[in-house]
């Protein structure tokens, strides 16, 4: 009987708009909660206490000036390139670069959101406004920035040839390093796996493949990364690294997610809590979850205090109709 209903067309692709949804709001829990501890050290964080709730960051984070459940720079490019994909009814790099360039301008000028752009970031709107073509604008600063907004390419497309090489070239406008390409394909890839519910070694698998075509210390990270699941914390964060470098973050978040894969909740606050780029770790994180669990993974307070929880959820809804259509 349990198989004739998952059989069912229309139950099928419920079970599957709820994971689009749920990528997209995991994402967003987990920067929002995750901007309280960005740029701290592991041993402040655990000093001052886990963070499970939505809160101000501390004076002097970057997110200071955010309103609690109000989400950062992660989910608001990861919208940026949603929308491109929906517009345009697949991913269009002119189109996303003209996008990229128009949202760093308006966050740059913006006193509440200037400091969330990161100095690679910055660095490449500058110079894709000042008239430079997409590719020659990225940094070679091999930083996460692309990594944390890809889901929406693991999320569109279905085939992984296609995800790993739109969302390589997603990067490049911005960060056009191969660690940094390697980054945003390793989560694009590790997106749609979890959509597709393969086994968690299956996924590694897949996102250590693809991820290692551009860069081969990304992939043996990963690799790491899932191998140590069962190990303290402390300790793999201490070895993986957490700060902004697309080599630690994006391994990191492969950590939490397959640490806690039955558990979203226990997921992303582990990754909130890891300390460093924490609102990245934790964004990557949360897309996983939700592409794996769907959108009733997460305690409802989570969902109920974020921001823009209705503009996340009628992208998904309109990636997810996009999708179907293509
Ligand atoms: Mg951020």
């Amino acid at each position: 009987m349990k198989n004739i209903i998952i059989e069912d067309p229309e139950f099928r692709a419920e079970k599957l708009k709820r994971k689009y949804i749920g990528c997209m709001l995991g994402a967003a829990i987990g920067d929002a909660l995750g901007k309280q501890n960005e740029g701290c050290s592991r041993e402040a964080v655990l000093k001052a206490g886990r963070i499970s709730v939505y809160g101000r960051a501390p004076e002097g984070c970057p997110g200071e000036k955010l309103r609690a459940g109000q989400y950062t720079d992660d989910t608001e490019q990861m919208l940026v390139l949603a929308g491109s994909i929906i517009d345009r009814s697949g991913f269009d790099i002119i189109d996303f670069s003209e996008r990229i360039a128009k949202w760093g301008a308006d966050a740059m000028a913006d006193p509440v959101k200037k400091n969330l752009v990161g100095p690679s970031s910055a660095q490449s709107i500058l110079r894709l406004n000042s008239g430079i073509s997409w590719k020659g604008s990225g940094s070679d600063i091999p930083t996460c920035g692309s990594a944390m907004r890809a889901a929406p390419i693991g999320l569109f497309y279905e085939s992984l040839d296609e995800i790993e090489s739109f969302a390589a070239l997603s990067s490049i406008p911005t960060h056009k390093s191969p660690g940094s390409q390697a980054g945003a394909v390793a989560a694009a890839i590790g997106v749609r796996c979890a959509l597709n519910e393969v086994t968690a070694c299956e996924l590694i698998r897949e996102t250590v493949m693809m991820a290692s075509k551009y860069d081969v210390l990304m992939g043996e990270k990963i690799k790491i990364a899932f191998n140590k699941k069962d190990n303290r914390p402390d300790e793999v964060f201490n070895e993986l690294g957490t700060s902004y470098s697309v080599y630690e973050t994006v391994p990191s978040a492969f950590y939490c997610f397959s640490r806690h894969i039955e558990s979203p909740e226990m997921a992303i606050i582990e990754a909130v809590n890891a300390g460093g780029d924490t609102d990245s770790i934790a964004c990557i994180t949360g897309a996983l979850c939700g592409a794996l669990h769907g959108q009733s993974c997460f305690p409802e307070k989570w969902i109920a205090g974020l921001e823009n929880k209705d503009i996340l959820i009628r992208t998904a809804i309109l990636l997810f109709e996009a999708s179907v259509k293509k």
